[in-house]
């Protein structure tokens, strides 16, 4: 690109660390190379058992999950995932999306899957928010794999109250039955099911137990983050 649409992109983009905010180079691009080296990455796309295949054992049927790093209430990374849901920075969701396609591309245990899936949003959310931040990791993801996304077939039924204050037992029964299938797409299917972070992974298991009720996939799940 001509060095002139860099700097008229700099002045609608600001060109400083999600993280840190350091002020970064022409070359960086959404974190700066520190930040970026520092990612807390959790390389769970390299072992078969990790944990976020492991949080689902005894709960809900999935072939293998992963995510790309981990984060806690203290880390500085946590500001990655709070712009991405609330501050319309979707690029981040993008970037770190593409992050984890290679990580997936690159692992043993996921061979090949058929359609990528974000967890959806209400759309009472989707219309206030305006945009899935999964769908913008979902984007990440197809960009490295090159598979289709489907938004179509995994629905959410009803609006869930915020989740932030429950326990886990009272997350799962608040999400329980909010998810449905619209259609047999997903029947004999490998689905990559997208999510941005798990906590206690009550949203991913209630898709999960969703889809597994209605048709035979083999589900794996990938998210940027796990708590
Ligand atoms: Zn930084």
């Amino acid at each position: 690109m001509l060095p002139i649409f860099n700097d008229i992109i700099s002045l609608f983009y600001p060109n400083y660390c999600y993280v840190c905010g350091t002020p970064l180079t022409k070359i960086e691009k959404l974190f700066c190379t520190d930040c970026l080296f520092n990612l807390p990455l959790t390389n769970n796309h390299l072992y078969i058992e990790n944990a976020t295949t492991e949080l689902f054992y005894g709960r809900a049927n999935i072939n293998y999950g992963t995510s790309l790093f981990t984060y806690n209430k203290a880390s500085k990374y946590k500001n990655l995932l709070y712009e991405l849901k609330y501050d319309d920075k979707t690029e981040i969701g993008f970037e770190l999306g593409r992050f984890l396609g290679i990580a997936i591309k690159e692992s043993p245990y996921i061979k090949y899957v058929d359609y990528i899936v974000p967890v959806p949003l209400h759309p009472k959310k989707m219309r206030i928010r305006g945009y899935n931040q999964s769908t913008w990791i979902a984007k990440g993801i197809a960009d490295i794999l090159k598979v289709k996304i489907d938004e179509k077939t995994l629905i959410r039924n009803t609006h869930t109250k915020t989740q932030t204050k429950k326990n886990r037992i009272e997350r799962w029964e608040n999400v329980k039955s909010v998810f449905d299938i619209k259609s047999e797409l997903f029947e004999g299917k490998h689905i990559l099911l997208v999510d941005d972070v798990i906590t206690t992974g009550a949203t991913i298991e209630a898709c999960i137990n969703a889809i597994n009720n209605s048709c035979n996939t083999k589900i794996t799940i990938a998210t940027l983050a796990i708590a």
